[in-house]
């Protein structure tokens, strides 16, 4: 007999938990579906998430999750280094597996119905896009779910959007990553975040999240590979600030997948079915970070669902309140994405320059569009301004404290 239910999440992920705890806590008879046997379980991630979006989550993390704290990022490419801390640069690392199993544990909690080793494998389809019926794998047979409303939440390989017939995964719309987490590391500075651009992550970039001062994320991020990334990725631990770190390195294991760069659907709102997380391309680039924008745009999929089933509103309000919560992120994520792509496809020695001031968001989109038709030096000398400029504030700053306490220490003494 057929499952009835309100909402149907299918993926337990970061969108998916997040999207079934806001809907079964507005009152919706809810089930979230995931085809792992354990949630969170293999890691496709890097596990940093950025403080900065801490104020747009519906909930606290709890201070258990967050795991290792690192105070901003370093960005690497030719022999230019730069440092950016403080503010929208500060990141917290988490263990995925416990992350993920946290979050669809308090879908549970609101009384989401959770099956595990469920597989999503085929739809009935009407008019179009309005999902009648589902149909689930699981390890006792076939089980068929009757969902007023589904939430897409499966992630960059989406079965739900095949199934509604669109072509996902073209070239170029997908970044493909190589990462293991390694232990025993010797790494420099475990407080910040390391990114590399070079030859070895094309239109992408390297990377070495640290977890703990030995325990860290390393991995090859790449758009348009030539080759094997286990290619790229033993060129990028040759390079030597790299090989110094790594040297001795233990793998503990594998957390490699893909991410979305560009958008393989037009719309967020299908007939019932609404797209969240990876599967609507809502990470944030230039990093494409996914994680907590896939919380943030779940609970709004959720608790527009809720609304919807009780009559408040059209299911089409999800795209306007994602804009309305997460707009600006993502009006500057969409620019950014553009100027990436197109400095990924030069290839050259000037675009890795410029993807270097992108990333560490050191010079605007207009200068930068500007530069692209500049040589290697004119970038460099835009760069060490910048540095220069960053020195001389800091001196300045320095010297208007300095003054400060002398003025408070001579009233002091008078
Ligand atoms: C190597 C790598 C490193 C990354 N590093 C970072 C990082 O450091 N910081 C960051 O913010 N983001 C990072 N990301 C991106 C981030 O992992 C994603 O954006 C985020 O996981 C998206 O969440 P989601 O819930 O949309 O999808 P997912 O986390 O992919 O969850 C989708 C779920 O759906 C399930 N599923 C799939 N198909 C079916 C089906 N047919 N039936 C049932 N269930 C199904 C899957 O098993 C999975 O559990 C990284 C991604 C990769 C690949």
């Amino acid at each position: 007999m057929a499952l009835k239910c309100d909402v149907l999440v299918v993926g337990s992920g970061p969108a998916g938990s997040s999207a079934a705890r806001a809907a079964a806590k507005s009152g919706t008879k809810t089930v979230l579906i995931d085809n792992k046997k354990e949630i969170g379980v293999p890691v496709q991630c890097a596990e940093a998430i950025g403080k900065y979006l801490f104020p747009f989550l519906p909930f606290k993390i709890p201070k258990e999750q967050l795991i290792w704290k690192t105070e901003g990022m370093i960005f690497y490419a030719d022999d230019i280094n730069i440092e950016r801390r403080g503010r929208v640069w500060r990141s917290y690392a988490v263990n995925r597996n416990d992350f993920d199993a946290w979050l669809a544990n308090s879908a549970v909690k609101e009384g989401a119905a959770l099956l595990t080793s469920a597989e999503l494998v085929d739809m009935e389809i009407k008019n179009e896009y309005e999902v009648k019926r589902a149909i689930i794998k699981t390890p006792e047979g076939e089980r068929v779910i009757e969902p007023r409303v589904v939430i897409a939440a499966d992630g960059v390989d989406s079965t739900v959007l095949k199934l509604l017939g669109f072509k996902i995964n073209k070239k170029g719309n997908i970044g493909e990553v190589l990462g293991y987490e390694l232990k025993n590391l010797s790494l420099y500075n475990p407080n910040f975040e390391h990114l590399f651009i070079g030859d070895f992550a094309p239109g992408g970039y390297a990377y070495i999240f640290p977890k703990s001062k030995h325990v860290a994320n390393v991995g090859v991020a790449a758009i348009f590979p030539e080759k094997s990334l286990e290619e790229y990725y033993k060129e990028f631990l040759e390079i030597p600030e790299v090989k110094r770190q790594v040297m001795g390195g233990i793998t503990v294991e594998e957390k490699s997948g893909k991410v979305p760069i560009r958008y393989s659907t037009d719309m967020w709102v299908y007939g019932n079915v609404l797209l969240t997380g990876d599967v609507a391309s809502q990470n944030l680039k230039p990093f494409a970070e996914g994680i907590l924008p896939a919380v943030i745009c779940g609970d709004i999929a959720g608790k527009t669902a809720s609304d919807y089933l009780k009559g408040k509103i059209s299911l089409n309000t999800y795209s306007n309140r994602v804009r309305a919560r997460l707009g600006n992120f993502l009006k500057m994520s969409d620019k950014i994405t553009d100027i990436a792509y197109e400095l990924a496809e030069s290839e050259t020695k000037e675009g890795e320059l410029l993807r270097l001031c992108l990333l560490a968001d050191i010079i605007s989109l207009k200068q930068i569009s500007r530069l692209s038709e500049t040589n290697r030096d004119e970038i460099k000398e835009k760069i060490n301004d910048w540095q220069c400029s960053i020195i001389r504030q800091f001196i300045t700053t320095t010297m208007e404290n300095l003054n400060l306490f002398q003025a408070k220490f001579m009233q002091k003494i008078k």
